[in-house]
């Protein structure tokens, strides 16, 4: 039994007095938002982290994700995930944009690239995959799906901070990547976001649609949004970014020792890993089979007894919510796997400062159930 409650996840906090300087240097310089030194130097931070040339930072991913359809004028249809947060289809649906669910891969939980030919339409204009618990999809066979049917690609890249294939970062795939730097993801800045864009003319445009549409004093080209990330939020981001590596070696180390431990369980799978160079352990989902002597929620229930509160990530499937689940995609028969693996995951806690005795309890309970 935890002495306090043990939650999947707790946001990486550097020491605050480390932050009054920033703060300092904000008051000084009396810029509060709208491309102020910190944003740009954020800018240039990540863009040399994430080893990507173009970021435009936002105040959130959801706003990212919203203004990088607006950036690519897509409109019509877009197959997605149902494997995913809200957002993602949200997004959509807030551009008045119709997501076609297609089923995921029983390995990766990402977009099945065999299943997305036969959701084309004629209105069918981009695909939104999402790279689950930072896992990459299968960029190669999506991007030539999307380039024989002269489709855009937006990936929903928020759990995939930091996360690199044998090419480079994952985010350079597709037209544009979305992050998400709310308190829950791996790398935060209270909430934030940013959008990969794949050269200077794109940041530009997107820059202007984050700031109302705005060029100068007297211009304005789009009806944009304000999605702009304040002085407060890009300043805690530089913060945050010096203690990035060793927060990610932390997590290294807490999923390695799951794997350990978890890995003669009868009835307990969890991914191999094998698909990723560099992996950010933002997640660690757990299957609860037929062969496990508890269903998953009662699972879910007996760690919660032990005070320990892990989440069913992703579970209700997107499709399954009010205003998706009467769409002919969101059936159940076209996303068998996606509901059979929604139906068993459990993402268990994993997080830079999890105590070592509130993970032994949580093997505990797995192998002692
Ligand atoms: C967190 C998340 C978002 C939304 O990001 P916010 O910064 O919270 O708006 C979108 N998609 C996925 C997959 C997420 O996990």
């Amino acid at each position: 039994m935890s002495d306090r409650p043990v939650y999947v996840t707790q946001p990486s906090l550097p020491p605050l007095d480390e932050f009054i300087p920033y703060l300092e240097s904000i008051w000084d310089s009396k810029r509060l938002t709208n491309a102020g030194p910190m944003h740009e130097q954020l800018e240039q931070a990540l863009s040399e982290y994430l080893g990507v040339e173009h970021i435009a930072l936002f105040n959130n991913g959801t706003i990212a994700l919203l203004t990088a359809l607006q950036a690519l004028r897509v409109t019509g249809e877009v197959i997605t995930t149902p494997y995913s947060f809200v957002a993602t289809a949200h997004s959509l649906l807030w551009n008045g944009i119709k997501p076609v669910f297609v089923d995921i891969d029983p390995h990766s939980f990402n977009l099945d690239p065999s299943k997305i030919e036969a959701a084309i339409t004629p209105e069918t204009t981009a695909i939104m995959p999402v790279h689950c618990y930072g896992r990459p999809c299968d960029v190669v066979a999506i991007q030539k799906i999307a380039d024989a049917y002269n489709l855009n690609v937006i990936y929903d890249a928020a759990h995939a901070f930091g996360v690199k294939d044998s090419g480079g970062s994952i985010l350079r795939h597709g037209d544009l990547s979305i992050l998400s730097f709310h308190a829950t993801k791996v790398f935060n800045t209270f909430e934030g976001g940013a959008i990969i864009c794949p050269d200077a003319k794109t940041k530009l445009h997107i820059d202007h649609l984050k700031n109302f549409g705005f060029v100068d004093e007297v211009t304005v080209v789009a009806p944009g949004i304000n999605g702009k990330m304040s002085e407060i939020n890009a300043a805690f981001g530089l913060l945050q970014l010096k203690y990035i590596d060793e927060a990610l070696a932390k997590r290294c180390e807490i999923d390695r020792i799951y794997r350990e431990s978890l890995k003669d369980v009868k009835g307990i799978t969890f991914y191999d890993g094998s698909d990723q160079v560099t992996a950010n352990y933002s997640y660690f989902p757990i299957l609860v089979e037929d062969e496990f002597p508890l269903s998953r929620d009662e699972l879910y229930n007996k760690l919660k007894d032990h005070n320990i509160y892990s989440r069913r990530y992703f579970y209700p499937l997107i499709s399954e919510f009010p205003m998706y689940r009467g769409m002919e995609s969101a059936r159940i028969s076209n996303l068998s796997v996606a509901n059979s693996v929604s139906n068993k995951v459990i993402c268990l806690p994993i997080y830079p400062l999890l105590d070592k005795k509130d993970m032994a309890n949580i093997i505990n309970v797995l192998r002692n159930s």
